[in-house]
């Protein structure tokens, strides 16, 4: 941790009162409407996903079974909407076989075994990286995990935590190694950074009435 960083709890105190509770949805009507959403949403807007979501569900592949048995040119058709859709599909069959061929089909005891064994499962099918592997262990199998997106990783860097060039790696670890182990302050911690990054710490970022700027190394560098 570099020195002007805030800790983590501190940054998560300050973010709850600015922003207030944090329902930490996702829009999904199932564990496997929710794995799909996380492989289809990388490098692309949810309301696309939506979109690529909205033709499997119509086509009666939203289930890891139906989706499993189309064709890869079908699987491509449907996903389209969600951009790179030929690597999407992929990835997408990928996920369904390892639940087919693994798990028997069943999703529940896949999402239901130990975290960590979970993760380097999902790690080890092509094309699913940490990102989507987080979602998929937070908002689908409901256990912790700390997911590293361009949002945060934006913030604690322009906070002064992590140098310009560091990993996700180093992002997680601050996060995962001063917050409890508990899905539910995870999910919330999530949902506030994104709120933050949405209102204050854009691209470009909007620093008046920020509440962070007092402990911001971005902002002590660029203030007048
Ligand atoms: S002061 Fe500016 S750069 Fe710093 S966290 Fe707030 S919005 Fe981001």
């Amino acid at each position: 941790m570099m020195n002007d960083c805030p800790t983590i709890p501190w940054l998560h105190e300050r973010l709850a009162a600015a922003y207030g509770p944090q329902t930490a949805w996702w829009p999904a009507e199932s564990p496997f409407e929710v794995c799909v959403g996380a492989i289809l949403v990388q490098h692309t807007t949810w309301q696309q996903v939506a979109r690529a979501i909205a033709n499997l569900k119509a086509a009666g592949a939203l289930d890891p079974t139906a989706a499993f048995a189309l064709s890869a040119e079908t699987m491509e058709n449907l996903v389209r909407p969600s951009g790179t859709f030929r690597q999407k599909a992929r990835r997408l069959a990928g996920f369904c076989r390892q639940i087919m061929t693994r798990w028997d089909g069943d999703l529940a005891a896949m999402l239901g075994q130990d975290g960590v064994m979970l993760r380097a499962e999902l790690l080890g099918i092509w094309g699913i990286g940490e990102e989507t592997a987080d979602a998929i262990l937070l908002f689908a199998a409901h256990q912790p995990a700390f997911i590293v997106d361009t949002y945060t990783a934006r913030i604690v860097r322009r906070l002064g935590c992590v140098a310009d060039d560091n990993t996700r790696h180093a992002v997680r670890s601050l996060f995962t190694d001063a917050l409890p182990h508990d899905a539910a302050i995870m999910r919330e911690m999530h949902a506030l950074l994104v709120t933050h990054a949405k209102a204050h710490c854009r691209a470009t970022p909007l620093c008046s009435g920020c509440p962070l700027t007092d402990r911001c190394a971005y902002w002590k560098e660029h203030a007048a």
